[in-house]
């Protein structure tokens, strides 16, 4: 016991500097998951996070690296919080820092912090960039950023896979043996076609059959079917990158918010994590863009670890909580927070349980 948890402890610290200084000499690309979290399957949830042993509040739990992630932001040229697009940087770049943009022009969104990120990016980038030059502006005007982002998010996932199967990337082999990696990772990601409205299936094979198809433009040898359910994943697994922690609870007062969004990715590791709206993780991506997960209160062996997949600040009541996730995650909260300010059965009857405030 004394002996492993020494070796957690030293862990812990040597993370914990990892964090604080971003830029030494540590690689970015190694995802670092706590020797106490374990995953386990579930009938009817399916995969969760839990401690295998106890937990103490504070802890680190996870450092996850993105498999793929890109920038959103409102003006690209000016912004300060666009990412670099080296991969294993994703640092913001400073507008004006003589950060560099593509030699072929494909967006204005795609810039790195100097030549070394650049070139190290050279053969990720070019996956995606003719994609970008082709079909970025059209897409934009016509179906808007929402789709856009999605839509590029596939891209780099695909950009990702080719770089997986080019043995281009090494994240395979770093692959913390509990935990799935890489594009097999993404393959076992929850979220299947028929959790999703018809109409939105529809819209997004649409979308597939225009722009995601395997091309000389976008060469991935998927098929269109293929396509669609990795949008459903995606569309279910990815998260929003916010500047300040998500899933605080209780919510201090006066309320703080996570700030605005910056980035959105896809974690192999993190994405495990289920959602409760009492979480006893917060989580926040690091200056290179990875998902840190931290234990907000003790967690004894056995207990799920939950993280909050929205801003509990800002959804306060059950009705707005439930309809949230299930508008955006398809599901039905019943986490113990969400069951303890069910109505009893007999207000209920008064009531009618869909509009309770
Ligand atoms: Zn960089
Ligand atoms: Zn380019
Ligand atoms: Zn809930």
């Amino acid at each position: 016991m004394s002996l492993s948890t020494t070796t957690v402890e030293k862990r812990l610290l040597a993370t914990a500097e990892h964090l604080n200084a971003p830029n030494k000499s540590q690689p970015t690309s190694v995802p670092w998951v706590h020797p106490h979290l374990e995953q386990g399957v579930v009938p009817i949830k399916g995969r969760q996070l839990r401690a295998s042993q106890p937990i103490r509040q504070g802890e680190l739990l996870m450092i996850d690296v993105p498999y793929a992630l890109i920038p959103v932001v409102d003006d690209p040229a000016s912004s300060d919080s666009l990412l670099c697009s080296n991969p294993t940087c994703s640092r913001q770049t400073q507008h004006g820092s003589g950060r560099m943009s593509c030699p072929s022009r494909c967006l204005a969104d795609v810039v790195w912090c100097n030549s070394t990120c650049q070139e190290a990016d050279e053969l990720r980038h070019e996956f995606e960039c003719t994609w970008l030059q082709r079909y970025a502006a059209p897409i934009r005007a016509k179906w808007g950023e929402y789709d856009f982002g999605m839509m590029w998010l596939i891209v780099r996932i695909l950009a990702s896979r080719h770089m997986e199967r080019q043995q281009l990337s090494d994240t395979e082999n770093q692959t913390n043996q509990r935990f799935k990696g890489g594009w097999d990772a993404i393959q076992s990601f929850c979220g299947s076609l028929d959790s999703w409205a018809h109409s939105q299936v529809r819209s997004w094979t649409a979308l597939v059959k225009k722009y995601l198809r395997s091309s000389p433009v976008l060469p991935h040898d998927l098929s269109a079917d293929e396509i669609v359910a990795l949008i459903c994943r995606e569309e279910a697994n990815s998260f929003g990158l916010y500047p300040r922690e998500t899933g605080v609870y209780p919510v201090p007062e006066p309320p703080v918010d996570r700030g605005e969004q910056f980035a959105a990715a896809v974690y192999p590791r993190a994405a495990i994590a289920n959602h409760s709206c009492s979480p006893n993780i917060m989580h926040k991506p690091d200056h290179h863009g990875r998902m840190v997960f931290t234990a907000s209160r003790d967690i004894a062996a056995g207990e799920e670890c939950c993280i909050s997949y929205f801003d509990l600040s800002k959804r306060v009541d059950l009705k707005s909580r439930r309809d949230h996730l299930q508008g955006l995650f398809r599901f039905v909260c019943g986490c113990d927070r969400c069951s303890a300010e069910e109505p009893s059965e007999k207000e209920s009857n008064w009531v009618g349980l869909p509009f309770l405030e």
